[in-house]
C-alpha cells in the first residue's frame, strides 16, 4: 500500500508547528522558523518554530516554576497520565509511524515497531511510578534510624537524536513524569515533528502545563547554552554522538547537574564456530540493517570464526544483497534513505577506504543515484583488522566482516575501542557465553538475539558510550536524588 498524498498532507498539517512553553503552543521569539525534509525526496515537509536562547529561558521558566506543584503530585495522578499517553499513542499508531517515515525516512514497518517500542516506556513508567520504595532502618549499633527517601531532581534538559524520533523522547519523559520532574524536551532538528506531536498528545493526557516544553530549533547550542549556565536546571539528560555528550558532560560541570549520556556505540557480533548460523544470520539482519543501520546498537564489526567466516559471509552477502531500497512509505521497502547527504558521504568514504586497505565488496559498495540520500546495502569481507571502518561508528547499512582464531582473540578484538554499548554473541555454548559476556566491557549483551532493546531492560553503554541506564527500574532512578533523614533514638 503507498500512502496517499493527502493522507501525508493532512498529517502534516495536523502537527503543531510552535513552541510548547507553559501549556501554549507559540512563535520563536526570534520568529523565525526551520523547515524539515523528508530524506526520501530532499523536499520540505514542514517549517517550525525556531527556537533561540530566550525561548529556551522561558521554557524554563515554566518547568521551574511547575516543578513544586508537580513534585507534589500523587504518584498515581502521575502513572495515570502515562498510562493515557501510552493508550494514545497506540491509538494514533499509524500518525506517528507515518511521520517518522516521513522525517527521518525508515520504513513504514519499522516506523511501527518504533510507536510500540516508544509507547512501551510511557505504559512501563506508568506503572514505576507508584513503585520508587526508600527505606527505613535501624543503625547498626541498634538506637538510631536510617530513614531514605527519594525525591525528584528537578527540572530537566532533555536532548533527542534524529534517529529514533518518539522512543528517543518517551525513553527520559516517561521515567522523568514518573519521577515528578519538569522538563524541557529539545528535539533534533532534523526530526522535530514526531517529539512535537508527542508533545501535543501529552498535553490531551492531562500532563499540567509547565511540565513538558518543548524548544526545538536549528542551533542547538543555543538552546541548551542558557539552560546550562542557569542554576534552576538539575540535570541533562542527552543522547546523542560522543562528541557532543562530552562537550555536554563539560557544560554540566558549571552547575554539577546530574549527567545522563546515551551515546555511540560499536558494537561488536561475534559469532563463534559452534553457533547456529542460519539464527547468526538472522540476528545480524536485524543488528545490522534496522533502522538503516542507524543505531547505536547497531552492529558495526562482525567478528566471525574463521571456521565459519566463509559460509556466514556468504549467506550474510545473499541476504542484504536481496533487500529492497526505496521510500519507507512504498510497500516493500527493506531500507530507507539516509537522514542526510552528508551522512551518506561519510558512509561511503569509510567503505572506499576500508576497500582501499584490502577489503572485498560481496554486495552494494556505493551511493544509489537519484533523488534522496540511498545507500546500498553493502557486505565488506576479508577487512583488515586496523580499517577505520571498523573503529568508528558507521551509521548506515554497511556490514564489514572480520574473522578471529579463538575465544580470547574475538574479546580483545571487541574491546578494542574506546566504545561500549551493545555487543552480540552468537554461540551454543552458555557457558561460553557467560565467560565472554563477563570479559566484555559493553553495558549490554544480545545472546543469540540480534535486537535487544526493551523497556523493562537497562539500555546503557560504558566507556564512551555514556553514564546512566534507560528503562528498567533503573530509567527512573536517573530523575531522583536520594535523601538520608538521620533520626536520634526514639526510645532515648
Ligand atoms: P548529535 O550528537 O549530532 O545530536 C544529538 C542531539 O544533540 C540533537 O538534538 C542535536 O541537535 C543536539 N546537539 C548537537 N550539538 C549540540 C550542542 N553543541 N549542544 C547541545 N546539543 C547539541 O547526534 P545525532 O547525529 O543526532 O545522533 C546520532 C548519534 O546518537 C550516534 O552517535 C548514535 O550512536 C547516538 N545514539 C545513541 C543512543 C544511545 O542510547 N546510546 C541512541 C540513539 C543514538
Amino acid at each position: 500500500m503507498t500512502i496517499t498524498v493527502d493522507r501525508e498532507a493532512g498529517l502534516l498539517a495536523s502537527v503543531p508547528t510552535g513552541l510548547l512553553i507553559n501549556g501554549q503552543w507559540q512563535a520563536s521569539a526570534s520568529g523565525k522558523t526551520l523547515d524539515v525534509h523528508d530524506p526520501a525526496t530532499g523536499k520540505v515537509l514542514a517549517s517550525i518554530a525556531d527556537g533561540g536562547s530566550e525561548d529556551a529561558l522561558a521554557a524554563l521558566d515554566a518547568a521551574s516554576a511547575a516543578q513544586a506543584g508537580w513534585a507534589r503530585t500523587a504518584p498515581r495522578v502521575r502513572g495515570e497520565i502515562l498510562r493515557k499517553a501510552f493508550e494514545l499513542v497506540t491509538e494514533r499508531a499509524e500518525d506517528f509511524a507515518l511521520l517518522m517515515t516521513l522525517e527521518m525516512g525508515k520504513p513504514l514497518g519499522e516506523a511501527r515497531g518504533e510507536v510500540a517500542y516508544g509507547a512501551e516506556f510511557l505504559r512501563w513508567y506508568s506503572e514505576e511510578a507508584v513503585r520508587d520504595y526508600g527505606r527505613y532502618v535501624t543503625t547498626p549499633e541498634g538506637k538510631n534510624k536510617i530513614l531514605v527517601q527519594h525525591k525528584p531532581v528537578g527540572p530537566c534538559l532533555l536532548i533527542t537524536p534524529w534517529n529514533f524520533p518518539l522512543a528517543m523522547a518517551t525513553r527520559k519523559v516517561g521515567p522523568a513524569v514518573a519521577a515528578g520532574c519538569t522538563m524541557v524536551l529539545k528535539p533534533a532538528k532534523l526530526t522535530p515533528l514526531t517529539a512535537q506531536l508527542f508533545a501535543q498528545v501529552m498535553q490531551e493526557a492531562g500532563l499540567p502545563d509547565g511540565v513538558l516544553n518543548v524548544v526545538s530549533g536549528s542551533s542547538a547550542a543555543a538552546i541548551s547554552g542558557p539552560l546550562l549556565k542557569d542554576s534552576r536546571l538539575r540535570k541533562i539528560s542527552f543522547t546523542g554522538s560522543t562528541a557532543v555528550g562530552k562537550q555536554l558532560m563539560a557544560d554540566a560541570t558549571h552547575n554539577v547537574l546530574r549527567t545522563s549520556m546515551e551515546l555511540g556505540g560499536n558494537a561488536p557480533f561475534i559469532v563463534f564456530g559452534d553457533a547456529d548460523l542460519e539464527a547468526a544470520v538472522d540476528g545480524a539482519m536485524a543488528a545490522k540493517m534496522r533502522n538503516m543501520g542507524e543505531a547505536c546498537t547497531a552492529a558495526n564489526r562482525f567478528l566471525v570464526h574463521e571456521s565459519v567466516a566463509g559460509e556466514f559471509t556468504a549467506k550474510l552477502a545473499e541476504r542484504i544483497g536481496a533487500l529492497t531500497v526505496g521510500r519507507g512509505t512504498e510497500a516493500g521497502t527493506d531500507v530507507g534513505p539516509m537522514i542526510e547527504q552528508k551522512a551518506r558521504e561519510g558512509i561511503h568514504a569509510l567503505v572506499t577506504a576500508a576497500v582501499a586497505d584490502g577489503a572485498t565488496v560481496l554486495t552494494g559498495g556505493d551511493v544509489v543515484a537519484g533523488d534522496g540520500y540511498f545507500y546500498q546495502p553493502t557486505v565488506l569481507g576479508n577487512v583488515p583488522n586496523d580499517a577505520a571502518i571498523l573503529g568508528q561508528e558507521i551509521f548506515g547499512p554497511v556490514a564489514p566482516v572480520t574473522t578471529f582464531k579463538d575465544e580470547a582473540d574475538a574479546i580483545r578484538i571487541a574491546n578494542s575501542t574506546e566504545y561500549g554499548l551493545a555487543a552480540y554473541v552468537y554461540t551454543r555454548d552458555f557457558s561460553r557465553l557467560l565467560r565472554v559476556s563477563e570479559q566484555l566491557e559493553f553495558g549490554m549483551v544480545g545472546f543469540n538475539a540480534g535486537v535487544i532493546s526493551n523497556a523493562a531492560a537497562p539500555f546503557g553503554g560504558v566507556k564512551h558510550s555514556g553514564l546512566g541506564r534507560e528503562g528498567g527500574s533503573e530509567g527512573i532512578a536517573e530523575y531522583t536524588t536520594t535523601q538520608y533523614i538521620g533520626i536520634a533514638d526514639p526510645y532515648a
